[in-house]
C-alpha cells in the first residue's frame, strides 16, 4: 500500500472526519511556542482503543512511522514530529477524542480514565467525590493524563504528593505490533514480577501509546494557607524549607521559589498582577500548607512557622493570604512566569535538579557563566524548591538578540556551560520536562554507554523497526 491508501485505510477506520491532511494539520505539527515545527502524512484521532490498535497495525504493516500525541504542550520538542526530508512522513495519533472517565473510587482512592481526559478533568473528576488528584502544573488544562504519564510530569505539587511516576497505578498500553497490554490495575500491592508500567512512564510516545490509565488519589484538603515570604537569601530558603518540613510535615504542599528578575517579569507583562510584598526582594517564596479540617488552625501553624523563621535570622518580610482571593493572586504570579519570560525576550528556559545543598552553588555559579558570556542576559529564575528543581532561565530582549552575530552558537555555548555546571554538583540537565528532540544531545553526552544500551535494547524488543515517536528521546 502507498501512503494515500494508508489514509484512505485510516479514513475507512475512524471516519474522514477524524483524519487531517495539508494545512489542517498544521497546530498539530507546530510546538505551541512556533520553536519546533514538522510534518506529517495525516492527523488521525481515533474513539477508542480498538481504533488506536487498528491504526498501529496499519501503520505497522506499512512501515510507516506514528507520533503517540496528548495535548501538544511538550516543554522539549517532544510531541510534534520532525520536518519533512528526514525518512517517512509520520502519522501522527492525537488521543484527544479518547476522553472517558471510566471509574472513580473514592473507597479506594483511585481514578480509571481514557488517556485523552486533560490533566484538569482528572483532578474535577476526583473532585466530585471529595478526593484529590495530587498532580498540578501549569499546562493542566490542556495536557492529557496520557501524555502527563509519557512524560511523567511533575509541577508545584511533588514535594507532597509525588510526581505522575508516583500516583500511577496502572496503565493500558497498546504496544507497536498492535497488542494491547491490559495493565490496568489499582491494587495498591502487585509483587508479580517486573513492574512494566513504569517502562511507559516517561518513555514520551518511544514503547506504545498508552490508552487508559488508573491513578491514586488521595483526601481532599479544604482547609489551605499561604504564604509569600521574602528569604534572607536562596540559602535561607533552604533552612525555611528543612523548618517547615520539621513543624509542617505532610501539611507542606507548595515551596516554590521566585527571584526579583522573575517577578519582575511577570509585573511588567502580565496584566492585573500585584507586587505581593511591600518591598521588593531578591528571592521570593511561595508557602502553602493545606490540610482536612479548619483554616484557622492551619493559619495559626503557618504564622508560627514565620515567626520562629524571622526569630532565626532567616527571613526579611512575609505576607499571609488572609483570604481565597489572596491566596489565587500569589498563584496567579507563579503561573505567570512562562507568560512573563515569553514577552520580555528570547528566552532559553533550563530545567535543572540539583541535590538541595548545591541549589545556591548552581544558581551562582550558572548565573556566572552566563553573564561571562552575555552581559545583557536577564536570569530570572523560578523552581520547586522542595524538589531541587531550578528553572533557570536566560532572557534577552529581542532587539539585542536580532543585533548577534551567530545567536545558535551563542545559544549551544550557553546550553553546555549550565549542563557541565549541574552535572558537576551531581545533578540532572533536564528534572521534569524530558528529554524530546531538545535533549538528545545531552542524552548522548553524560548517559553511560550502559545505560543508553539498556535503552536501545528495551526499544529495539518493544519496537524492533523504530517506528514509535523517532527520533525523540534516544539519540541515534
Ligand atoms: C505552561 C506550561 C507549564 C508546564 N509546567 C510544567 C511543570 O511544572 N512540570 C512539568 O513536569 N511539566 C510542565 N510542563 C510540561 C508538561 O509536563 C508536558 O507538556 C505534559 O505533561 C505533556 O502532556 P501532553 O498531553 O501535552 O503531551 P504532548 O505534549 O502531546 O506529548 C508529550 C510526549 O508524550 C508522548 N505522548 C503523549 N500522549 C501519549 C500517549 N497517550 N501515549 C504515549 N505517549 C504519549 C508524546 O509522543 C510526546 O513524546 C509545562 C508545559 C507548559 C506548556
Amino acid at each position: 500500500m502507498n501512503p494515500s491508501e494508508l489514509i484512505s485505510a485510516l479514513r475507512a477506520l475512524t471516519g474522514a472526519a477524524h483524519v487531517l491532511e495539508g494545512p489542517d494539520t498544521t497546530p498539530y505539527v507546530t510546538e505551541w511556542r512556533g520553536r519546533f515545527r514538522g510534518d506529517a502524512l495525516c492527523v488521525v484521532k481515533p474513539a477508542d482503543r480498538d481504533q488506536v490498535a487498528a491504526i498501529v497495525r496499519l501503520c505497522a504493516q506499512h512501515r510507516t512511522p506514528l507520533l503517540p500525541q496528548g495535548g501538544n504542550t511538550s516543554m522539549s520538542g517532544g510531541s510534534v514530529p520532525a520536518p519533512a526530508g528526514q525518512g517517512t512522513l509520520p502519522v501522527v495519533l492525537n488521543l484527544a477524542r479518547m476522553r472517558r472517565i471510566r471509574q472513580v473510587d473514592a473507597l479506594n482512592h483511585s481514578v480509571e480514565a481514557d488517556a485523552g481526559c486533560t490533566v484538569a478533568e482528572i483532578q474535577a473528576a476526583a473532585e466530585a467525590v471529595d478526593r484529590l488528584y495530587g498532580v498540578s502544573f501549569g499546562a493542566e488544562g490542556s495536557a492529557q493524563i496520557g501524555g502527563s504519564v509519557a512524560t511523567n510530569a511533575g509541577g508545584t505539587g511533588v514535594l507532597r504528593y509525588g510526581n505522575t511516576r508516583e500516583n500511577v497505578l496502572g496503565l493500558e498500553v497498546v504496544l507497536p505490533d498492535g497488542s494491547i497490554w491490559e495493565g490496568l490495575r489499582t491494587l495498591r500491592k502487585d509483587n508479580t514480577g517486573y513492574d512494566l508500567k513504569q517502562l511507559f512512564i516517561g518513555s514520551e510516545g518511544t514503547l506504545g501509546v498508552i490508552t487508559a490509565v488508573a491513578l491514586k488519589l488521595h483526601p481532599r484538603p479544604n482547609a489551605q494557607a499561604m504564604a509569600w515570604v521574602a528569604p534572607h537569601s536562596l540559602q535561607a530558603a533552604l533552612s525555611l524549607l528543612a523548618l517547615a518540613q520539621q513543624q509542617c510535615g505532610t501539611r507542606l504542599n507548595a515551596f516554590e521559589v521566585l527571584n526579583r528578575t522573575q517577578i519582575e517579569h511577570v509585573l511588567a507583562h502580565v496584566p492585573g498582577v500585584r507586587e505581593p510584598l511591600a518591598q521588593p526582594a531578591p528571592w521570593n517564596l511561595l508557602i502553602e500548607l493545606s490540610e482536612h479540617g479548619q483554616s484557622a488552625p492551619l493559619q495559626e501553624r503557618l504564622e508560627r512557622l514565620l515567626v520562629q523563621a524571622e526569630q532565626d535570622g532567616l527571613i526579611a518580610d512575609a505576607a499571609l493570604a488572609s483570604n481565597q482571593a489572596q491566596c489565587a493572586d500569589f498563584w496567579r504570579i507563579r503561573s505567570s512566569v512562562s507568560e512573563g519570560n515569553r514577552k520580555s525576550g528570547m528566552s532559553l528556559v533550563f530545567d535543572i535538579a540539583v541535590p538541595l545543598v548545591q541549589v545556591a552553588a548552581f544558581i551562582e555559579r550558572a548565573s556566572a557563566a552566563v553573564r561571562s558570556m552575555i552581559d545583557a542576559a536577564r536570569i530570572p529564575v523560578v523552581g520547586h524548591l522542595g524538589d531541587g528543581n531550578m528553572h533557570l532561565v536566560i532572557v534577552i530582549e529581542w532587539a539585542h538578540w536580532h543585533a548577534l552575530q551567530e545567536p545558535q552558537a551563542l545559544l549551544q555555548r550557553l546550553r553546555e556551560a549550565v549542563y557541565a555546571i549541574a552535572a558537576e554538583l551531581g545533578g540532572t540537565w533536564s528534572a521534569e520536562h524530558g528529554i524530546g528532540s531538545l535533549l538528545l544531545a545531552q542524552m548522548q553526552q553524560y548517559k553511560s554507554p550502559v545505560e543508553l544500551q539498556l535503552m536501545r535494547s528495551i526499544k529495539a524488543t518493544l519496537d524492533p523497526h523504530g517506528l514509535f515517536n523517532p527520533g525523540k528521546l534516544l539519540p541515534q
